[in-house]
């Protein structure tokens, strides 16, 4: 018996105009995450087909939970559209699925192929009827059923399973552009990531780094945090920003209760010429309102005025505790917490200003030549391939 895959989209299929690119997206992605595998994949405007080996289905089944883009999606036993191969697949089906201790169930048939010489409701009876007459341990029940028995009548070939997973929803990642995302090694950045990537957006990462101030341990952190992220989105870069000197200048020229506000625009200013250079489209990061003094409403403003680039800040309206849900679920809470520092903590004032006033940073931003500073930090970025590899390639860009 031919077993599939059978793929159910998720909120693509009320998007009328863009299905097209939205369903060869999940196509491709589908594709690039089995690449190792041996599969065909068939696709039509509401279905996707998985042909795979049986030795290989475990991996299948994991893989297919980390795509976003799909709704659901069953093992199927694939026949051919007529009633006889449908009945004989149906008993296929209950016999490889079910002991012999009674169970209530109900057939829920879905017919694509309207030329198909019975309605859905007639379906139903001839198959129900045909599933009293074969199995003595089972009842019908229509309102609360232990199995469904789903049966897909398509114009080529009929599919009928019983058991339907969950998927991971959203949009395929790449339908809508990319970002680059702020990726620091607390808690809050990689959810906002996930997130970013499961409304279709793909990322690649930007990392600021102030070495000697921080540590190599706090890179790697980074990177293992990217890598957690890497089932959800394929092949991605991770940029490390040197910002070690301008750090210090900030430090060295501003106020003390200024300094975070006035290193957040430089980050903005960065993050700009960085999407130009990655062809990205906006700025994804993990800020929270309320959560720290730097993500209040007037310090957001006057942060955000550096630039008209879209930010998306997934997590801007979660509670710290909704977010570390998430993180643990994604399996990156345990590497975020571990306590290396990294830029914004390093130097935090005793009292970061939560009103602060733009012309003011204006002033203090004049004391010093930050343009120069960010020319020669984008002269020095390294950009590192995240991958599901053990070694990591160094790389440095022009
Ligand atoms: P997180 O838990 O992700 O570190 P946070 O609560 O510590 O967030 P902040 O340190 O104020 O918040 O930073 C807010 C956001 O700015 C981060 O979520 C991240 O997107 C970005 N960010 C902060 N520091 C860095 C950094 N060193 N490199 C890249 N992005 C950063
Ligand atoms: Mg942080």
């Amino acid at each position: 018996m031919d077993r599939v895959i059978l793929i159910k989209y998720g909120e693509l299929t009320t998007k009328k105009g863009n299905r097209k690119i939205f369903i060869n997206t999940l196509y491709s992605n589908i594709l690039k995450k089995l690449k190792n595998l041996n599969v065909n994949i068939f696709k039509d405007m509401s279905r996707m087909y998985i042909e795979y080996l049986e030795k290989d289905s475990n991996e299948i089944l994991k893989n297919i939970g980390e795509i976003f883009g799909i709704h659901a999606y069953s093992i199927a036993y694939k026949t051919e559209s007529n009633i006889d191969s449908i009945k004989k697949t149906i008993t296929e089906v209950l016999k490889d699925n079910l002991d012999n201790k009674p169970y209530s169930f109900k057939v829920e048939t879905k017919r694509s192929d309207k030329s198909f010489k019975n309605n859905s409701i007639e379906c139903n009876n001839i198959y129900g009827g045909h599933i009293l007459k074969t199995f003595n341990n089972l009842k019908v029940d229509v309102h609360n059923p232990n199995i469904v028995v789903h049966v897909e009548i398509r114009s080529d070939y009929s599919y009928i399973y019983l058991n339907e997973y969950k998927g991971l929803g959203g949009y395929p990642v790449g339908t809508l552009g990319k970002c680059l995302a702020m990726l620091s090694g607390g808690i809050d950045s990689p959810v906002a990531s996930y997130l970013a990537l499961k409304r279709g957006i793909k990322l690649d990462f930007v990392y600021f780094e102030a070495i000697p101030h921080t540590s190599l341990e706090a890179r790697n952190k980074v990177i293992n945090l990217a890598r957690k992220l890497y089932p959800y989105m394929g092949e991605a870069r991770l940029i490390i920003v040197p910002f070690t000197k301008l750090q210090e200048a900030i430090y060295k020229n501003c106020l003390e209760n200024y300094s975070i506000t006035i290193m957040r625009r430089m980050m903005f200013r960065i993050m700009e010429k960085l999407t130009k250079r990655f062809k990205a489209l906006g700025i994804v990061n993990g800020e929270s309102i309320g959560q720290v003094a730097s993500q209040t409403l007037t310090s957001m403003n006057v942060i955000n005025s550096v630039t008209n680039l879209p930010v998306i800040r997934p997590v801007a309206c979660f509670d710290k505790l909704e977010i570390i849900d998430i993180a643990k679920k994604i399996d990156t809470y345990d590497i975020s917490i571990l306590p290396y520092e990294d830029c914004c903590t390093i130097f935090v004032p005793k009292h970061p200003i939560i009103n602060p006033n733009l012309n003011t940073c204006l002033e203090m931003e004049e004391k010093f030549d930050y343009n120069s500073m960010i020319e020669e930090i984008l002269n020095n970025l390294q950009v590192i391939t995240i991958d599901n590899c053990e070694n990591t390639e160094y790389s440095d860009i022009l």
